[in-house]
């Protein structure tokens, strides 16, 4: 139940004066974005941050008002020139004066009659605006607040400026925002004092209405008191969020997961290869911690090619050994089917059972498996978001791995620890994310990163060509397949259409077969499920050398000999991404090329990019720099994906804060874990007002 004192804070902005149904439709997609489901409500305009200001407060006469800036005069009013009736579009003109000289105030297609109530002849009023010089005589295009003495004063001086959209002025917003800090409380203090007072001794009330109503420039600074109060309430509220989720998930599951290793001994022995440090290492944390009698959360950080699937594996290994079973989650079908292509063999050596569900998996086949899989006859299950289906019943989860995965919010962390009440959590993650975003997003989960790369790999030689060159890539691309190369040929986004997207793909597929003849293949986001398998197949057995596709290959598609990587308008990919999709390549022990064709002229940050690609194959830089570059948002896709953002916090300027709200939120839940206290329940607030109530729940469940 949420808090009385929060009521007023929860209403929908449509209770304010001048917002109606339209506005509030309008405005809540702003605040909440476009699939915002419901009304926006007056805690989200009071999180709408100042994106700059308006400073009001010079006042030099109007002689000495600079061409160009903002000022403000007091005037008294001389005659109104209303614009003729046979033409329209001449401006109705208004003369004023005061002791220094005349102004002109201009409107276009204004009402006559609000004019004259407005600026009555013969009166003083206050106007405010820009000054605009032009032939000697200044002027004001449509003042932003023309008012009498007594409203001047009530006008604050220094107007923050929001982000706006269409539909919204800034009059509104700016009105509607103030009017909603009227509803602001007087919050118990969920902060310690002694940071509180390290820290400017602002509440969050009076944090807010420094922004709102600020008094100069250095109050909209991210780094003022106000605004890292606001940035810390915020990390504190979703760190204290996964904390109470892992406390939930962290229960001692009270059973100790006995393994010796006999069937990793055997998966080991039918490897053709021996694991790398990074691996072993990981595996070792791994089975540590199955053999606690703690729940483990980890998440496991490996770029492109560190060999996940295989870490993976042996965890499973060990819980399967232990007498329970084990799913490993894939993002897409293509992934999950091929992670059962390489798997199999493997499970099949050490004498694993094992079978894959997805969507495609219907009737009989999918009866047969959900039987096999509640009777205990299948040890581990790969597959998409299909297993975690409602109607999916394991014998005994011991153990899911969600792979590739950085989509991963408090959701899904709660609907997972639903399905499997003792079973262990694993998530791999192929982008390599920096420490304050690890923090950010999975709080304290225990972390193992794999550095090392498989031995005997070779660096990826990295080019940028420009596309005015194509024709003569095309015919290196047949000659190195001639010499027996497989080589993958990625084509863009374009502007986000899945159409447009096809075509660039489709065309280039038709411009290589005349040169390729049937070893070009294609496949594309619209193509059947199956029918993108069978074509991965011909790449991955030979039938095929060149893979002509969109983005779908982007995340962990396996094809250890393929050596050239060609990504056609590289400038229009995001860091990530072109690091994902070079590490399809350079997998095997031939030495490997990608080619980025770039469409001249490139800009700033598509340059900035493509060097970043040329200098470094380091995922962990890159993806520092990828920050850099796009902001945190992007880095996660978490736009995408729904996970509550951030509004106040930003990554750029609040970051160091991160680490402190975590040790807090850890020392809070440690002394007061379901925040009773009387902080505790200050704290329960600060949950609501950042929308992380939805884990306040668990605290009764449990
Ligand atoms: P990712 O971390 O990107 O998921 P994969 O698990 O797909 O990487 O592994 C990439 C490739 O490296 C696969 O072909 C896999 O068989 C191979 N591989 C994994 N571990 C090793 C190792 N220790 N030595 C050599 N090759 C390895
Ligand atoms: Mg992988």
């Amino acid at each position: 139940m949420r808090p009385d004192l929060l009521n007023d804070l929860f209403r929908p902005i449509s209770v304010l004066q001048g917002v109606g149904p339209k506005i509030e439709l309008t405005l809540s997609k702003l605040l909440l974005g476009q699939e915002a489901s419901g009304p926006a409500t007056l805690i989200d305009l009071m999180l709408h941050m100042p994106s700059g200001l308006v400073d009001r407060r010079r006042q030099p006469g109007i002689a000495q008002a600079p061409h160009n800036s903002i000022v403000t005069l007091k005037v008294r009013i001389d005659r109104h020139q209303p614009t003729p009736r046979h033409l329209p579009r001449v401006p109705y003109k208004v003369s004023a004066h005061d002791e220094t000289g005349e102004i002109t105030l201009v409107f276009f297609h204004a009402k006559q009659s609000w004019l004259e109530r407005s600026l009555p002849v013969g009166e003083t009023r206050y106007v405010s605006s820009r000054v605009e010089w032009f032939n000697g005589a200044p002027q004001m295009v449509h003042p932003d607040h023309m008012v009498t003495e007594e409203e001047f004063h009530a006008l604050p001086l220094i107007e923050p400026v929001y982000p706006l959209t269409k539909g919204i002025s800034g009059k509104v917003l700016g009105k509607a925002i103030r009017a909603a800090l009227e509803s602001v409380p007087d919050f118990p203090e969920w902060q310690d004092q002694a940071w509180l007072q390290r820290n400017g001794a602002l509440s969050f009330a009076a944090a807010l209405a420094h922004l709102h109503r600020p008094e100069d420039a250095n109050d909209l600074d991210p780094g003022s008191a106000a605004w890292k109060r606001l940035a810390y309430d915020e990390y504190l509220a979703s760190q204290l969020a996964l904390g109470l989720v892992r406390q939930t998930m962290r229960v001692t599951r009270g059973k100790i997961r006995r393994f010796e290793g006999h069937i990793k001994n055997k998966i080991l022995a039918a490897l053709p290869f021996s694991l790398t440090g990074s691996q072993s290492e990981t595996i070792q944390e791994i089975e540590a911690d199955l053999a606690s009698d703690r729940k483990m959360i980890r998440l496991v950080q490996g770029d492109v090619g560190s060999g996940k699937t295989m870490v993976a594996l042996m965890a499973m290994a060990a819980v399967v050994e232990s007498g329970s079973q084990a799913a490993l989650m894939a993002p897409t079908e293509l992934l999950a089917r091929q992670h059962m292509r390489s798997l199999e063999p493997l499970c099949e050596a050490a004498g694993l059972s094992v079978a894959v569900l997805t969507g495609r998996e219907k009737g009989s086949a999918r009866t047969r498996i959900l039987n096999q899989l509640e009777k205990g006859e299948l040890d581990i299950l790969i597959g998409t978001h299909a297993v975690f289906q409602s109607d999916v019943a394991f014998r005994d989860l011991g153990l899911a791995v969600v792979d590739e995965q950085h989509r991963f919010g408090v959701h899904q962390r709660l609907a997972l620890s639903n399905k499997g009440q003792d079973s262990d959590l694993l998530v791999m993650t192929a982008t390599p994310i920096p420490r304050t975003l690890v923090l950010t997003y999975f709080g304290d989960m225990d972390v193992s990163k794999l550095m090392e790369k498989p031995a005997g790999r070779l660096p990826i030689e990295t080019r940028t060509v420009s596309l005015d060159r194509v024709e003569e890539v095309m015919h290196r691309v047949a000659r190195a397949v001639a010499e027996g190369a497989k080589i993958y040929w990625v084509c863009p986004l374009v502007e986000e259409s899945e159409l447009i997207d096809l075509t660039s793909a489709e065309d280039r597929f038709a411009a290589l077969q005349p040169l390729l003849g049937d070893q070009v293949g294609l496949v594309h986001g619209r193509m059947k499920a199956q029918q993108k398998d069978e074509e991965m197949r011909r790449f991955q057995t030979g039938d095929i050398r060149v893979l002509v596709s969109t983005t779908v290959i982007e995340v962990g598609v396996d094809v250890p000999d393929a050596t050239i990587m060609v990504i056609e308008h590289a400038e229009r990919f995001g860091l990530a991404q072109l690091h994902q999709l070079r590490g399809r390549v350079g997998r095997g022990s031939a030495s490997s090329t990608c080619l980025l064709l770039y469409k001249t002229p490139l800009g700033e940050v598509s340059q900035a990019r493509l060097s970043v690609m040329r200098e470094t194959e380091d995922g962990f830089r890159i993806a520092e720099e990828d920050l850099k570059l796009r902001g945190e948002g992007d880095v996660l896709g978490i736009r995408q994906s729904g996970m509550p953002g951030f509004r106040m916090a930003l990554a750029e300027f609040h970051g160091e804060l991160m680490e402190a709200a975590r040790d807090d939120a850890r020392l809070i839940l440690m002394k007061d874990p379901s925040l009773e206290s009387e902080r505790g329940k200050a704290l329960r607030m600060l949950l609501y007002l950042f929308r992380r109530d939805e884990t306040i729940r668990l605290l009764h469940s449990g």
